[in-house]
């Protein structure tokens, strides 16, 4: 166990409480961290607090130089992150290199996009005299709040851009998978001034409410479930922060009446499958033209049937295990919940026999199910595949339409029209027609509705860590017509 890192060194190792971060293939023991609180919590604040002054003032294309060093560090020490990784997390490796290539690359991008950009000059009401500018300046201490399925990636959304816009970052890991940030940090980000990048580990209680309601962290990113983001809304509110909430979902997958079955059906399994379905936008739902619902169901059940579940360690692994036990009886209450309403179960709706160790559920695909089922409503975060049917797209539209999150969503067809009316029409922060879960470092990502209030990646991810201020700037000295005495 090494400890919270703050100010470039661990500290707390031998004091209190401790976590054990379990691999969820096997449910070994894998290692410990410190079980933070509040006063850990103060000291890396204060930590951030005070490297800020000197960050900010940083130049950006020095700061840009160590924001390049880190990335070429990530890329120096890609087989121990990876495998970190995928034991503490899960999924397959193969996925976990995906989830590292984002890292480096996120890191890379921020570096170039925060060295050219400062805000912008204005035309003035008086030109000769005047020069009016919109300044963009760093918040502070940015406390970046992170859930496990993605454990780096979606750190890396929030600590490049909040770093290359000059702000200092405490980061709250998920108490799931808090190791393989201990290994970022210490490994490739090492070289900043202590201060800049620090890590608590331990429970959103009291780690990250303290975070929440410290009056110098004037910034909380946070991902992970809409309860958690409505609970920090409530904690954050008197404080008037600046909250970046990037929440769950329910995205929907329509599969259009002109598509190639073999296709779609390959396209809909990785959708919904990816990261034994435990991604913000993996598909969760599935509206199927009418005329080719049989046609379409068996190349699908066919395709899951494919597909192998096992360690996310071993190279021919698919589909790894589900993060914990919690979350997998979370899951089988929504099978059981659409199957006590009538869903008819294609395959999978079990724990697979071959396996004595480890949270892993067969992928499942269930047919005859409606918007009153958990499982068409309620974020499920599991391997399974709920179809329905739809008679006219305006229907699918409405069905897509009909839930309180508003993530992604997910439309296979060429039919230019019905294309133009999927992306106009559905109220969700990322539209993929026929290529599904493809992000783009240009690409702003996030939530509408319920999902969420922020955007990460692209100019918007930079732009939610910087705070705007107007300059308005006379140098003429001249008196105003408008001044006293009226
Ligand atoms: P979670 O809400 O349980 O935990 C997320 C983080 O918040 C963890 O680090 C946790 O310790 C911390 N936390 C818990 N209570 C807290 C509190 N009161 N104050 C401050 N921090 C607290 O979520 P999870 O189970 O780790 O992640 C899964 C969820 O994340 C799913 O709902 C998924 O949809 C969502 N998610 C969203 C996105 C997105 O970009 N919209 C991406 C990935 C995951």
């Amino acid at each position: 166990m090494k400890g919270h890192w703050i100010n470039n060194e661990w500290f707390g190792a031998d004091t209190g409480q401790v976590i054990e971060v379990h691999n969820p293939a096997t449910e070994e023991v894998l290692d410990l961290v410190p079980a933070g609180t509040e006063a850990d919590t103060y000291r890396a604040v204060e930590a951030a607090k005070s490297a800020f002054e000197s960050w900010r003032k940083t130049a950006a294309v020095e700061r840009a130089n160590l924001l390049h060093e880190a990335s070429a560090k990530i890329r120096a020490n890609w087989e121990q992150l990876v495998e970190l990784l995928t034991l503490e997390e899960g999924k397959p490796i193969s996925e976990n290199e995906e989830e590292m290539e984002w890292v480096a690359g996120t890191v890379d991008y921020y570096a170039e996009l925060g060295r050219h950009y400062r805000g912008r000059v204005l035309p003035s009401p008086e030109p000769e005299n005047q020069l009016n500018m919109v300044l963009k300046e760093p918040y502070g201490v940015v406390g970046c709040i992170s859930p496990w399925n993605y454990p780096l990636l979606l750190l890396s959304w929030k600590i490049a851009p909040a770093l290359a816009a000059g702000n200092s970052v405490v980061i709250k890991p998920s108490e799931m998978t808090p190791l393989s940030t201990l290994l970022l940090v210490e490994k490739c980000f090492d070289h900043l001034p202590p201060g800049v990048v620090n890590v608590v580990t331990g429970y959103g209680l009291p780690v990250g409410e303290a975070l929440v309601k410290h009056p110098h962290v004037p910034v909380i990113a946070f991902t992970g479930s809409l309860q958690t983001g409505q609970r920090i809304s409530q904690q954050a509110a008197p404080l008037i922060k600046h909250l970046h909430l990037e929440l769950g979902g329910k995205d929907a997958f329509v599969v259009g009446p002109d598509i190639d079955i073999e296709k779609s059906a390959r396209a809909l399994a990785y959708s919904a499958l990816i990261n034994c379905g435990q991604v913000c936008t993996s598909t969760e739902r599935v509206y199927v033209a009418e005329n080719l619902i049989s046609e379409f169901t068996e190349a699908l059940v066919a395709e899951v049937n494919k597909l192998r579940l096992g360690p996310g360690i071993e190279p021919t692994t698919d589909i790894g295990p589900m993060i914990g036990d919690k979350y997998r009886v979370k899951f089988e209450s929504h099978i059981q919940d659409a199957q006590s309403r009538g869903a008819k179960l294609l395959t999978g709706g079990r724990r697979p026999p071959q396996f004595d160790r480890g949270f892993y559920y067969e992928p499942t695909v269930l047919t005859s199910v409606d918007h009153n089922m958990l499982i068409m409503s309620e974020e499920t975060f599991g391997p399974a595949i709920p179809l329905m049917t739809y008679k006219t797209f305006t229907e699918a539209i409405q069905l897509v339409n009909d839930s309180k999150y508003g993530l992604g969503a997910v439309l296979r067809s060429n039919d230019a029209r019905l294309i133009k009316t999927f992306f106009e029409e559905v109220r969700a922060g990322t539209i993929w027609i026929n290529d599904p879960l493809t992000d783009n470092y240009a690409g702003p990502f996030g939530g509408m509705k319920m999902s969420g209030n922020a955007r990460e990646l692209g100019a918007e991810g930079l732009d939610s860590f910087l705070e705007t201020k107007h300059v308005h700037w006379d140098f003429s000295q001249d008196t105003k017509d408008w001044w006293y005495p009226y």
